[in-house]
């Protein structure tokens, strides 16, 4: 079997051929990529349903779609992206032109988490691709499924020297870590994401982390409190709440707390039915370990709606939690489940305080339709990206760059930034005589 180092190796003598500066060799990568990924539609979702029950509906939406809108959407664009660009020059600079030359780094290594394993893994592979890198991913040994079909699809499509995946668990994401890569985008959680940038300091390499964290959903007493119910439950509970970007917990005013619950409680019947873990397509909990931390979080306050769990089936239903103050427990971590934690405010100041006072979050979604409060909110809190009057949906727009902030992450991609990000912007200065 070929070690890290090896791989390392052959694929820094591949990327030195110089092959992947070409723009046209890009662009036909990422039309394989298209196709192997089409070809492999099947074997994706069963990986998926087996690894996290997810749906077939929902894992396309969530993962596959995804992927290839973000493929077509680079490809539709990377030639023009890769252009040198004439920029202006320092009038102190006379009788010169200046230019801005995007090149790729080299060798990338893609760490994935799996709570979207496939979205996760081959969304920054398109831009370290598009930018004229080759890639190693590791997936995640959490999800083996997707593990083993992403290593399937990948080794079917290209030669490990120019893109790779080396399954395994925590050791072997240690033994790439050590080798040299010249740029490392790892998504997962904020304690492994400060592992990676111990690691990468070592050769300087520069990282991208896509990290968690616990993001806010206010509901204020202006909203739409129908479409309100209908976009948080989306959000919060798509996957079972195991979303980087799921709102983690809800503010909401107490002029309409009770009205805004019952909606809620009728939008969770509807979608998931009375007994989500009775639903066949309710995605589950991806591990033990995980299920019963959440359990915890379960005896945190008492059930506004839901409550029930079955361990053997690793299910939790959609479930609200009343009398819960900003010091319990499940107030502390990233929950990363199908749990909402409620807060009731009058005063929004108070509650910006106490947000403001946490660690940055990964996003933020706040429902008003009161310009002011939106403009206070955003004003005060600093957060990776959000939506107003909407939840997740920032994330899917190519041109909304997507990443986080302080403990949420660092570094932001989808779309253009993909390939900025990806690539090293060299500035060269032209004496025209
Ligand atoms: P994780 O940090 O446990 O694992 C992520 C990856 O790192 C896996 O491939 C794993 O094998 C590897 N890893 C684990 N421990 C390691 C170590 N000590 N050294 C080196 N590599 C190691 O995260 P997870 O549980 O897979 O994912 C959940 C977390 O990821 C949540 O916090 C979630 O919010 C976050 N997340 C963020 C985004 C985002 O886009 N910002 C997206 C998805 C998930």
């Amino acid at each position: 079997m070929t070690t890290a180092h090896e791989l390392v190796q052959q694929q820094r003598q591949f990327f030195n051929t110089g092959n992947t500066k070409d723009v046209t060799f890009r662009i036909q990568a990422l039309n394989r990529l298209k196709k192997a990924i089409e070809k492999f539609h099947q074997p994706i979702l069963d990986a998926l349903k087996s690894d996290l029950n997810k749906s077939e509906p929902e894992a396309f939406g969530s993962e596959i779609r995804i992927v290839l809108g973000e493929i077509d959407f680079t490809l539709e664009h990377l030639e023009q992206w890769a252009a040198p660009r004439e920029v202006p020059t320092a009038s102190t600079l006379p009788d010169s032109t200046s230019f801005i030359h995007p090149e790729p780094y080299g060798v990338a290594l893609i760490i994935a988490p799996w709570n979207y394993p496939f979205q996760l893994a081959f969304g920054p592979l398109i831009g370290a691709m598009a930018a004229g890198n080759s890639a190693v991913i590791k997936p995640s040994e959490l999800t083996p499924a997707v593990s083993k079909v992403t290593a399937e699809l990948i080794a079917d499509t290209f030669p490990s020297e120019y893109i790779a995946v080396m399954e395994g668990e925590v050791e072997t994401s240690t033994a790439l870590l050590k080798e040299k890569f010249d740029y490392i985008f790892f998504t997962g959680s904020t304690g492994v994401g400060k592992v990676v940038m111990r690691a990468a300091a070592e050769h300087l390499t520069p990282v991208t982390l896509e990290l968690g964290g616990k993001s806010p959903s206010i509901v204020h007493k202006d909203a739409n409190l129908q479409v309100a119910a209908q976009r948080l439950a989306r959000g919060k509970f798509l996957n079972a709440g195991q979303t980087c970007v799921a709102p983690d917990y809800l503010l909401v005013h107490e002029d309409v707390r009770e009205e805004f619950i019952s909606l809620l409680q009728a939008e969770i019947n509807d979608k998931y039915t009375e007994n989500a873990t009775q639903n066949p397509n309710f995605p589950h909990i991806v591990n033990q370990r995980n299920f019963d931390r959440l359990a915890k979080f379960l005896e945190d306050g008492e059930f506004l709606i839901g409550g029930r769990s079955i361990r053997e089936q690793l299910v939790i239903e959609p479930t609200l939690l009343g009398n819960v103050d900003w010091t319990s427990p499940v107030m502390q971590e990233e929950i990363f489940g199908p749990i909402l934690p409620v807060i009731e405010y009058n005063d929004l100041n108070p509650i910006l305080d106490e947000i403001v006072q946490r660690p940055k979050p990964l996003a933020l979604y706040l429902f008003t339709n009161d310009e002011e409060v939106q403009d206070q909110v955003f004003n005060t809190v600093s957060f990776g990206g959000g939506c107003v009057n909407e939840t997740l949906s920032h994330m899917t727009s190519h041109y909304l760059p997507f990443g986080g902030v302080g403990d949420s992450g660092m570094g932001s991609y989808h779309g253009q930034q993909s390939f900025e990000l990806f690539s090293h912007h060299k500035s060269i200065l032209k004496r025209n005589s």
